[in-house]
């Protein structure tokens, strides 16, 4: 059977006159289409990740296309066999990304270096480069590029912060940054400079558009690409693919990620199904246990067998 579906990630920094205005008519949009996904809407511009089938995302591309402020739109697009996503969102945010910085930063007047996959694949071969993840600390686990600093953070509005405190890593080096799609990269990347930083080069496109180059073909990628939807990750190198992502309970690799049964601690974690079934889907001990636990109630496993397999569980897991 030949997919017959798309997935697309796209962003483009661009002013956006009346954005609550353009969220509305961009739904209804959308909705008129059938495709499905998650867009956000700000007066700095567009960020969005869809799927439709390969007709309506190609009526999705054209309409964008057909609007002057993001006729250059670079659309990434993968195949699929079905949709990526459940419903259609389109919301207002005041940013594109969450940095949290006290003065904010426009990438359409500063912004790191923009470097294409060979350029990119090259400079992290310099002995001088200093690579920085700029994602989230989940995302990093499941792949990233050989070599990259992992900031000890969890979400990307920490990252300007560590970075003050770890300043002495990037002293007279060039830093390269990345993301999934590119958008988190134009303003981390140009922060960065207006920190005082000069060389700085950002990943054109992402780790997607990485994966989809010809010449690079993913090399130096190791594990999978995290994406922000049902499919949970996308192969990116192509040449020596390597599983990182570990196992929660067992530390043996997978790419298995699912979130934490317990509602209020939803964490992603990495775990086998032989491992979901010996933890209740569970992150901790505590998320065991808790009373509206989703593995518990889907299974309607018994208070006895919760207590057993607490009791099987190794002192390592917490
Ligand atoms: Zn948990």
């Amino acid at each position: 059977m030949e997919p017959n579906y798309r997935v697309l990630l796209y962003y483009q920094y661009v002013t956006i006159e009346n954005p609550e205005q353009f969220k509305e008519e961009h739904l209804a949009f959308c909705n008129s289409l059938g495709i499905k996904g998650r867009i956000i809407v700000s007066h700095e511009g567009i960020n969005g990740t869809v799927s439709g089938t390969i007709d309506q995302t190609q009526a999705y591309m054209d309409g964008l296309h057909n609007d002057v402020r993001f006729k250059n739109l670079v659309f990434k697009q993968d195949l699929a066999y079905e949709h990526a996503f459940d419903k259609m969102h389109v919301r207002f945010k005041p940013e594109l990304v969450n940095l949290k910085l006290e003065e904010d930063v426009n990438p359409l007047e500063l912004t790191g270096t923009y470097l294409e996959p060979v350029a990119f694949y090259e400079a992290m071969k310099d002995e001088n480069t200093v690579i920085i993840d700029a994602r989230n600390d989940y995302e990093f686990d499941l792949g990233h590029f050989q070599g990259a600093i992992k900031p000890d953070i969890k979400t990307f509005r920490e990252l300007p912060q560590w970075i003050k405190d770890n300043d002495e890593l990037l002293e007279g080096k060039k830093i390269l940054t990345y993301c999934t799609g590119g958008v988190r990269c134009e303003k981390f990347s140009g922060w960065l400079k207006a920190e005082g930083h000069d060389d700085v080069g950002q990943l054109h496109g992402g780790i997607v558009t990485y994966g989809y180059d010809e010449t690079v073909q993913g090399e130096l990628w190791d594990g999978a690409c995290y994406v922000f939807d049902k499919r949970l990750s996308v192969p990116i190198n192509r040449v020596n693919p390597v599983v990182v992502g570990k196992d929660i309970l067992t530390l043996k690799p997978s790419e298995r990620y699912l979130n934490c049964a317990n509602p209020e601690c939803n964490k992603q974690i990495i775990m086998s199904e032989d491992s979901e079934e010996k933890t209740l889907g569970s992150c901790c001990r505590e998320c065991m246990i808790h009373p509206r636990n989703r593995y518990v109630l889907k299974h309607h496993i018994s208070k006895e067998t919760i207590n057993q397999k607490l009791n099987e569980l190794p002192e390592s897991f917490l």
